[in-house]
């Protein structure tokens, strides 16, 4: 991997392309951006590949004080450690990592408890700026200050990330980069879901709302603790056959189920209720009705979809009071990145767990719009952009 790395670039300035959103909703441009060297907890990455998450599309889309503009986008990733700052020795140059929006810094109480992964020291938000010191390591050739995005910016050649927010892959030959990057955002974030946040057991059934990588990964991740029913549901008939690749045993179109909710439909086909619920699109009404799917006393409905700013949800306090069903929120589907990618790793070395059906479209950089449009319009799972053709 040092082999890819320029020599004598530490702690200067590196030029290199980027993807950079100028503005909500328009193409990005590929531009000559310039990467400051990283300051103490950092590190400077080179990105060899990074796929594109529905994440991206919606902070793309985004207006008002979540879309801070001109930024660069992506936070699906995997590259090589180019320098490191000062006080960095868990990485070092050539160094395989993965980065990924959410931090363990191995210290914190949430950190040391098994109960959760939001770090307190380095805490989830939306910023457009290094978590540490608050400031951006990109500007473009005239200067303007170019802000991050997910505290990782990987549709650029090079970033620079805080180590808190780095996995080491120990062996990189163990995994091709064009994989890895599932790793980093998509596929971990679906799996954990179910291994993690729910736990689903042996046995249960489950019910997904929405069938893109996320879904189709939760759906992996409890074929892989033993689910007997794994319903998925989505407007987009194709999606079942997909789906039975990774474990879908039912399908519901929505648009087929004429009067009856769908809710309905899935209580019908489980007896009573699922045991567990996922809301994988970003919608409150789809939250609504994955709790209305779940089985009274034990349900549990995991909300994994990031909806709107301003989104509310409803319930009624009668029906949470009685109906004893449970509410949960799963962000990178409540997995420690340095303490669980390197076990889906494994998982997928032994030939376990699937990577390699979520890659549905590969293309370089300079492509990257037409990636947008395939996410968009539903016709991609993941799509893997190489940071940089001569790799
Ligand atoms: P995607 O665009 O690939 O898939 C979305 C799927 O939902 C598509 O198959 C689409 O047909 C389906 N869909 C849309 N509207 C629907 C409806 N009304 N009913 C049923 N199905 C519907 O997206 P993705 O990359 O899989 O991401 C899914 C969601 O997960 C997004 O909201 C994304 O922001 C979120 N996400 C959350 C986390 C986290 O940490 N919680 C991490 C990554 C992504
Ligand atoms: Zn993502």
């Amino acid at each position: 991997m040092e082999a890819q790395l320029p020599i004598n670039s530490e702690g200067k300035p590196i030029q290199c392309k980027a993807a950079v959103c100028r503005d909500s909703g328009e193409p990005l441009v590929i531009e000559d951006v310039v990467v400051a060297p990283p300051m103490s907890g950092e590190a400077r990455i080179r990105i060899i590949c990074s796929s594109l998450c529905h994440s991206d599309l919606t902070f793309w889309k985004a207006k008002g004080p979540l879309g801070s503009f001109p930024r660069i986008l992506g936070h699906e990733a995997v590259g090589v450690v180019e320098s490191v700052g000062e006080d960095v020795s868990e990485v070092k140059k050539g160094d395989m990592v993965i980065p990924v929006f959410m931090a363990e810094c191995l210290e914190c109480v949430d950190c040391k408890s098994k109960k959760s992964n939001l770090c307190s020291n380095v805490p989830f938000r939306m910023s457009g700026f290094m978590p540490r010191h608050e400031s951006s390591r990109f500007t473009d050739l005239s200067g303007q200050t170019i802000h991050h995005f997910l505290f990782v910016s990987s549709f650029s050649q090079y970033t620079v990330v805080d180590v808190v927010h780095l996995t080491k892959i120990s062996d990189p030959s163990s995994l091709p980069p064009n994989r890895a990057c599932l790793l980093s955002c998509g596929v971990s974030t679906g799996v954990g879901a179910a291994w993690k946040t729910a736990e689903v057991e042996a046995g249960s059934t489950v019910a997904i709302f929405g069938l893109g990588s996320i879904g189709l990964a939760v759906a992996e991740g409890a074929r892989l603790c033993g689910a007997a029913k794994i319903i998925g549901v989505d407007l987009n008939p194709q999606k079942f056959e997909i789906g039975k690749k990774f474990g879908l045993t039912d399908f519901v179109n929505p648009g087929e189920c004429g009067d009856k909710p769908v809710s309905q439909v899935i209580k019908e086909m489980t007896d009573g209720g699922a045991d567990y619920c996922f809301e994988c699109v970003g919608m409150a009404s789809l939250v609504h009705e994955a709790y209305a799917s779940c089985r009274k006393g034990w349900g549990k409905t995991i909300v994994v979809g990031v909806d709107q700013l301003g989104s509310n949800l409803t319930f009624s306090s009668g029906e949470v009071l009685t109906s004893g069903k449970c509410i949960m929120g799963s962000l990178f589907g409540g997995l420690k990145p340095k303490s669980h990618i390197p076990i889906l790793l494994k998982r997928y070395i032994d030939k376990e767990l699937q990577l390699d059906e979520f890659v549905t479209h590969e293309m370089e950089l300079e492509d990257i719009n037409r990636a947008f449009d395939l996410l968009q319009a539903g016709q991609c799972l993941r799509c893997v952009i190489w940071m940089d053709k001569k790799l």
